[in-house]
Formats: structure tokens, sequence, C-alpha cells
């Protein structure tokens, strides 16, 4: 077959279920995004064997490169979104924008910051660089906390970019770089852009992980090198740990929902394998990813980034420009999240230079804020609990922590059995840990319960504040 032959063909990763009928048909559901066609591939695996060495190297540049790099993107970013975007020609002109009047980074951060609420009372013929390839775009919808979905278009560059990215993170985590013929497999209701690069770098992905799918005996047959996953799976890949094992994954790497440091280091250590966790979001794409050392870098040549309006404790708003995103540019965009910088300019001992959050802390609406407003990490929250109420107890089933003011904290728990010793005592020695972690005494409310409420959204929020900051 010719060159032209082989790229009309799509390669089928779904094909290989290795005659597992409940993988098959898991398998059959996931999503093929439009993305995935041989054309793209191509383009993708063409730019991949050209550039990979290049871009393994960009993470490694001098801060000073880097930011010189931002800086001559963001540059022409700002000039094409002012002069063909609508949106943006408004927005900075209101503020007395200037073609090229941009000469540092610091000139670029007294840009208003938008939001997707804001985005969103505007028609899309408005937000993009031009309306006539609206129809012919890529699209991702997010449901967003208002719930009011939001669509973010692409064009085919940003999305081929975007899958390198990955690729290299991939291979970050890993001894030795991918090769062609390796394997990946995606626990994820969200596959990637593409399944395969005509038939090379082949993902297998199951959209979801039910207690019955034979995940261990798949992953015995297809032998995939790294395991791609929501957290929330971590517990049942438990189940299948001695065929994970064999099958020869060597890396887990987790995304898409928060878990913490602890967590991760506890499925790391039962499942013997490292693993990594990705921050990343619908509308930016990858944003920062975790090495070796627990830090998380920032992908400095898909997105800059700033932590906004950081408190006492370091944590601010995370706002990301996404340097690569042309047809749809989003200029200094509040995610709603919340992060906290590195304060050291060192670079880690992974050999990055690029930006480094040492948490994450998930969505600003959940944190819960001392009467200072500071932000209390999620991270110790769920340490204190783990301490406290779980790693000495069988019989916890679930748990909920809700900030109910700036004073008061309820915690709701499901047991099935009684707890290990009497309630009155854990609950003052959480009481306790918590009021170290405000700085002030707070008061603890609790509630046992046979099931715990059901939540309108996220499956996973174990901390909830329904204190409302205005
Ligand atoms: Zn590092």
């Amino acid at each position: 077959m010719s060159n032209s032959d082989t790229a009309e063909i799509i390669y089928d990763a779904k094909q290989h279920h290795g005659d597992l009928a409940k993988i098959q048909n898991l398998a059959n559901q996931a999503f093929v995004p439009k993305t995935d066609n041989p054309k793209l591939q191509g383009q993708a695996l063409e730019l991949w064997s050209k550039n990979s060495a290049q871009m393994d190297d960009f993470l490694r540049q001098s801060m000073e490169k880097i930011r010189a790099f931002q800086l001559s993107k963001i540059k022409r970013l700002v000039d094409n979104a002012f002069t063909n975007v609508p949106f943006y020609r408004e927005l900075y002109s209101s503020c007395g924008y200037e073609l090229g009047c941009l000469s540092s980074l610091s000139d670029f951060e007294q840009l208003p910051i938008i939001n997707k609420s804001l985005l969103n009372t505007f028609d899309a013929s408005k937000i993009v660089n031009a309306p006539e390839h609206l129809e012919l775009a890529n699209t991702s919808r997010t449901s967003g906390s208002s719930g009011k979905p939001f669509t973010v278009y692409s064009d085919d560059e940003d999305i081929i970019l975007d899958h390198l990215q990955v690729l290299r993170f991939y291979n970050s985590c890993l001894k030795k770089p991918l090769q062609e013929h390796d394997w990946m497999y995606m626990l994820h209701h969200a596959g990637l852009a593409f399944s395969s690069l005509h038939g090379k770098y082949k993902t297998f992905q199951l959209p979801d992980l039910l207690p019955d799918t034979p995940l261990g005996e798949h992953l015995l047959h297809l032998h995939p090198r790294l395991l791609i996953t929501l957290p929330s799976y971590l517990p049942m890949i438990l189940q299948h740990k001695e065929h994970l094992k064999n099958s020869g994954v060597e890396a887990i790497l987790t995304n898409s929902e928060s878990s913490t440091q602890l967590e991760r280091d506890y499925y790391s250590k039962v499942l013997g394998l490292p693993v990594y966790d990705e921050y990343s979001s619908e509308e930016i794409g990858m944003i920062a990813t975790q090495c070796g050392h627990e830090n998380y870098h920032v992908i400095e040549d898909g997105v800059y980034l700033e932590i906004v309006n950081a408190d006492a404790r370091g944590f601010g708003n995370v706002v990301c420009t996404d340097l690569n995103n042309e047809l749809m540019p989003l200029i200094r965009f509040d995610h709603g999240d919340i992060a906290k910088k590195h304060t050291s300019d060192s670079r880690c001992e992974c050999g990055s230079a690029c930006t480094s959050l040492v948490e994450i802390n998930g969505r600003r609406d959940d944190a819960f804020r001392t009467r200072e407003l500071e932000v209390v990490p999620s991270a110790s929250l769920l340490a204190a609990i783990d301490d406290i109420l779980i790693t000495p107890d069988k019989t916890l089933k679930r748990f909920r922590l809700i900030q109910k003011n700036s004073m008061t904290i309820e915690l709701i728990t499901q047991y099935g059995d009684k707890p290990y010793k009497d309630m009155t005592e854990i609950l003052n020695e959480l009481r306790s840990r918590l009021s170290i972690l405000f700085g002030y005494s707070i008061i603890l409310l609790h509630r046992d319960v046979d099931e715990l409420p059901a939540q309108k959204s996220y499956k996973r929020r174990s901390i909830v504040r329904e204190w409302e900051l205005d």
C-alpha cells in the first residue's frame, strides 16, 4: 500500500479488546471526537517525529528564555485578538489599549481578567477570530458551576499541539520514552484527540470502570506502559493489583478530579507504581503536570499562568492565557480555581525551570476560608480527616465536611458499624486539629446518617463550603 492508501484507513484501537465481551461493550461506548481522523493523525505524527526532542528541550531552558518566548507569543495573541475579536476590541479599547503597546509581561498583567460567565454573555461570533470557521471548528463544552454550558472553539493546530504536549508528559513519566508500538490505557470518560497516530502510540480507552469490568485480564492482554485514570477509579484498580503488576504498566497518571498527594502516595505504595497527577481544564487543556519530585510544572509553551490576589498563605486565583488557541483567544482567563506557587526560583531537582505549583486546591467555590478569607487547603483538611477518622477506623464508609460560616463546620458521617472509639473523643480531636488550621477556635457539628445527602454536581466533593462570601 502506498502512503496515501494507508492514510485513508483509520486504525481501530477498539478492536484490541482481547475477546473480552465486557471490555468490548464498554470500549464501544467511548465517544470518538471528530479530530480522530487519518489526516490530523498524520499531521500530528509528522510533527511529533520532527519536534519531540525540541519540545523536550523547551521545558529545560532558563526562565529568561521561557519568558521571552511567552512575551513574543502574547504580544501577537493580544494584538490579533484586539484587531479581530469584537469582544477583546471592546474590552481593551475601554482601558486604552493600543496595538503593539505591550513591552513586558507586567504590562500584560494590567489587562482585564475575564471568565466564563463574562464570555457567556456574548454570542460565539463575537468572541472568536474567524466566525466563518465556527461551523468546522473543534468544540468542547463545559458545564460550569453556574449550570450554563460554555463552548470553547479551537482549530486543528491547537488540538495537535495539545496532543503532542500530552505525549511529552507521558514520556516524562517513563524511564524510557514511548516507542511507536507502545500502548497506553485510559480509564476516562473523555479520551484523547487521537486514539493513535496512524496505528502508532495507541491508546485503549474505557469511558467507565465498572465493578465487573475485567480490567486486570485486559491489561495482561495489552501490556500498556501507562495507565491514565480519574482518581476516583483508584480504589477499584486496587482490586486488579496482581494483574496490573504483571502487565508491565510503569506508571499511573491521574487527572480531571482533585486528589491529594496523601491519597496518591497511598496508591503508589500499595500498587508499587509511581502516580503522577495532571492539572488541566476543558478550556485550556493541560496546564501543569507533576514531576518525580511532586511539583506541578506549568506547561510553559501552552499556557502563561498567573496566581492573582494571593492571600497571606500564598493561595490565589489561577489565571491562564492559552498561548496556542488563535481561533478563540483566552487571555487572562480566570478558571475559578485556587493554587499556590513555589516561592523559590531555583530549578526543580528534575531539571525543570518552569513555574512550579506546590498545591492546587481545586474549585474556589469549595475552598474553606478563615474569617480573614484566607484559604484553608483542602489537602490539610483531608489529612486531618484521614489521621483522625479514616486510618484508625474500618467502619467509616463515607464522610462530608461542610463549612457553614466562618466559625462553624459540620461533619457528616456514614458509619457501617460503631466507630473505633467514643465519638465525642474523635470530634474533640478533629475540632482541635481544624482550629489549628483556621488559626482560631471553631465549632464542630456532627451528624451521622444512613446515606449521605445527594449532591447536585461533583460526585467526589467531600469538602463543601456552604458559607457564601460576597
Ligand atoms: Zn520537577
